[in-house]
């Protein structure tokens, strides 16, 4: 079959490759200029910030096994930064467990480096923006924006299409199998805002990583203190899931300087970073998943997935379920 994957984060990665393993042709369509979605890294003048996910754990044996691989081939090695919860400056250290987590591992040298290795053997084509699904008699076409095309281009024919972006950005896409538009609807996602901090030197915290209290942020870490990194002190802090739905709609200036008061606050340090950035996640992670593991409909060949479903895992809205998600419809579609 010839098939068109939109988005090439880790779901959109993981079900194209299975399904290319499979002896299907498979083009990946990606808005943005680079693969990996969410799992992001921004390269700067001082190196690079994982800004989107902080870190990935396995629980279930399928995702244990590919990273396994993913070590293997050097993409990914354990952190084992210092992590404390932190409550108005004052630093409290917490088990390994804190968030329930045995290992916690990163991609290398940056958060983006796993997508970029899995897209090596696929046709994937970045700055296009897939704006609507088209039926076309028992095939799918594609309206899709680009940079240098200035109205909608057509791609396809293909024989069947997969959905792999957040849910809410899925529901315009499945207009075409409305039950399954009603079931993205179904799901919630909460923003984040994420702050970027570069200093000239160190700040001498003692930690590497903190959950933060009684702050507008909830998450602040050392990006240096992962394994292959460039030497800096970098940190990333991401705003509580309230103060993100509040701010949502501030300008960038804005929510920066008041993360950055709150990093103050909390660290206790008021050291001037030589670098600064805010970026908004509109659709950070999943809150409320659907249940299962994907959507399949084996008569129109139209299907999703993301890491809006629960995948069998207790929580939703991670790498882990990202990748189960993926796996999972391509083994339907199979
Ligand atoms: C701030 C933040 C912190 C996080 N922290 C963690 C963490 O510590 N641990 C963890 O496990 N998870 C974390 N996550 C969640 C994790 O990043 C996601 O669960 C996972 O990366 C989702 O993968 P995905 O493939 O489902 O979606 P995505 O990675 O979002 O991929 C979807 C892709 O589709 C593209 N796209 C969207 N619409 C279109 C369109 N119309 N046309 C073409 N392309 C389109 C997007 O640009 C994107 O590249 C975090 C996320 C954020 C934002």
């Amino acid at each position: 079959m010839h098939i068109a994957i939109i988005g090439s984060g880790l779901a959109g990665l993981t079900c194209a490759r299975q399904l290319q393993a499979q002896g299907n042709t498979v083009v990946v369509y990606e808005k943005s200029g680079d693969v990996s979605g969410r799992m992001s890294t921004r390269y700067t003048e001082l190196g690079g910030f994982d800004h989107g996910a902080q870190y990935f754990t396995a629980t279930s044996d399928p995702f244990k096994k590919e990273v396994a691989g993913w070590r293997k081939a050097g993409w990914a090695a354990p952190w084992n930064g210092k992590l404390v919860s932190l409550d108005h400056g004052v630093a409290k250290a917490v088990g390994r467990s804190a968030d329930g987590a045995t290992q916690r591992l990163v991609a290398v040298p940056g958060m983006s480096a796993v997508g970029q290795q899995l897209a090596q053997q696929l046709e994937v084509r970045t700055e296009h923006l897939v704006r609507r699904v088209e039926s076309h008699g028992r095939q799918w076409l594609l309206a899709v924006q680009s940079e240098t095309v200035p109205i909608d281009a057509t791609a396809g024919p293909f024989d069947a299409v997969i959905v792999a972006v957040p849910a809410d950005q899925a529901i315009p896409l499945l207009g075409a199998a409305p039950k399954f538009a009603k079931q993205a609807a179904r799901t919630r996602s909460a923003p984040c805002w994420a702050l970027m901090l570069g200093f000239h030197d160190s700040l001498g915290l003692g930690y590497d990583g903190a959950w933060v209290h009684g702050s507008r942020l909830a998450w602040i870490a050392r990006d240096a203190s992962k394994p292959q990194r460039r030497p800096g002190e970098h940190w990333v802090g991401h705003a509580s899931k309230e103060w993100s739905i509040e701010h949502l709609e501030d300008d960038p200036e804005r929510a920066r300087e008041k993360l950055l008061k709150a990093f103050h606050e909390a660290t206790g340090s008021q050291v001037q970073p030589i670098y600064a950035a805010a970026h908004r996640w509109r659709h950070a992670q999943a809150v409320q998943p659907l249940p299962g593991d994907c959507l399949w409909d084996a008569r129109l060949r139209i299907g999703a997935c993301g890491d809006w479903f629960e995948a069998g895992l207790e929580g939703s809205g991670r790498i882990e379920n990202a990748y189960l998600s993926g796996l999972a419809l391509a083994a339907a579609v199979h």
